[in-house]
């Protein structure tokens, strides 16, 4: 079975009008949007928000009035809105990338991002990572599952351990977590579980499963096109969509409307989320299936938009055609100069060596392209292109969506 399509016509509203009173916000000029459309990496846009009030120093009500013009309320109604809610809800998503990206950057065996499918189950148990100290969300508290588990009680040496397991499992994830620590370190398995405990307990009764359909008063349009006959009578009428996946409307005359339209049927099932926070955390559940195989690239017009691109993490060079994918350095020495991790945007790696020298030299902070040959030996050296260096195709898609484009170009 594999359900896992959003439904296509699912619509959330936003405010072309925002202003801030010192109580509230005042919204008008409500629009309709596709986020489908509009927002495919939005969980990593409501990230950058939490970082824009955090370390940026963005003023919370500027945040606030972008996010409401741009992509509307997270959940409830505008009546109901709370910036520090919203805020709080930022924090938890912030939490979610910030561990993806330590998962994706993560190197394990000389290969870059830890592939579940890779990890031998002894390894899982002692491979211990650093993670963002929960308690340092704002406004998080124990309903959130990673604050919840690293405030847990400190295991007593003999409480709930066999015997044979006490002394090799001494590596445990730590417990009763001070606030002052920057970090919190938790093995690998119970990492994926506090993932998906806080992904299920996210999306708990918020998505519903449905069948695409016609059933829907938003694409009718019968005040503007009294001429057509509603859709609506036509649930499940295969209607073409166009190059945005948007239905294209079908002009109907009166005197047509007994005729057969000629199109098909489809019955497809689609996933509804209750409310825009259900939709990002459905793409937060997403990323978490893609770890380590995709990556994520500024939109061109990220100054702008704060937009990221989803892309796939290995990709042809255009010099040799083999598949690529690109790895940061960073020295060890970095990582201990900076010790409030939760400070950091980017992800975080371990030491490792420069690709292509024999010499096990480190290197600061720097993005190269390599490939993986059979023997599993990675390279950065192109033998096809003039600099020797792969270089990957650029992809088709450069801006998040086509009104981005039009306002930076
Ligand atoms: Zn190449
Ligand atoms: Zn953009």
């Amino acid at each position: 079975m594999r359900v896992e399509k959003l439904n296509p016509d699912w619509q959330w509203t936003r405010y072309q009008k925002v202003t801030a009173t010192r109580d509230n916000f005042i919204t008008s000029n409500e629009q309709k949007y596709w986020p489908g459309l509009d927002g495919e990496t939005l969980h990593r846009r409501l990230s950058r928000a939490y970082d824009d009030q955090r370390i940026r120093q963005i003023k919370i009500v500027d945040i606030v009035s972008n996010w409401l013009s741009e992509f509307g309320v997270l959940s409830g109604g505008i009546d109901e809105f709370n910036e520090h809610g919203f805020i709080q809800e930022a924090g938890h998503v912030w939490w979610m990338i910030q561990v993806f990206n330590v998962l994706r950057s993560y190197e394990y065996y000389g290969a870059v991002g830890l592939d579940p499918a890779a990890i031998d189950s002894t390894d899982a148990l002692t491979l211990m990572l650093n993670v963002p100290n929960p308690r340092r969300i704002k406004g998080a508290d124990s309903n959130f599952p990673p604050y919840e588990w690293a405030t847990r009680p400190a295991l007593e040496a003999k409480a709930s351990l066999t015997e044979n397991v006490i002394n090799q499992n001494f590596q445990a994830s730590e417990r009763n977590l001070s606030i002052k620590s920057a970090t919190w370190q938790i093995t690998y398995l119970d990492l994926l579980e506090v993932l998906a405990i806080t992904i299920r307990k996210k999306l708990n009764d918020n998505v519903k499963l449905d069948f695409e359909s016609l059933n829907s008063k938003e694409i009718t349009h019968t005040e503007t096109q009294s001429e057509t006959a509603p859709l609506r009578e036509f649930s499940f009428l295969n209607v073409p969509r166009d190059a945005n996946g948007i239905r294209t409307q079908p002009k109907i005359s009166i005197e047509e409307q007994a005729t057969p339209l000629g199109y098909g049927y489809k019955i497809d099932a689609v996933l509804c989320p209750k409310d825009l926070l259900a939709y990002i955390w459905l793409l937060v559940a997403e990323e978490f299936t893609e770890i380590p195989n995709v990556d994520f690239v500024n939109c061109k017009g990220f100054a702008d938009c704060g937009n990221t691109l989803k892309r796939a993490r290995s990709r042809p060079c255009k010099h040799c055609q083999k598949s690529v994918y690109s790895v940061t350095s960073y020295q060890s020495s970095d990582l201990s100069q900076t010790d409030d991790l939760i400070n950091q945007a980017v992800p975080v790696h371990l030491q490792r060596e420069e690709w292509g020298d024999s010499e096990n030299s480190t290197i600061q902070g720097v993005t190269v392209l390599v490939h993986k040959d059979d023997d599993g030996r990675e390279t950065d050296l192109c033998t096809k292109s003039p600099d020797e260096l792969h270089e990957q195709e650029t992809s088709k898609k450069e801006w998040c969506n086509p009104t981005c484009r039009s306002k930076n170009t």
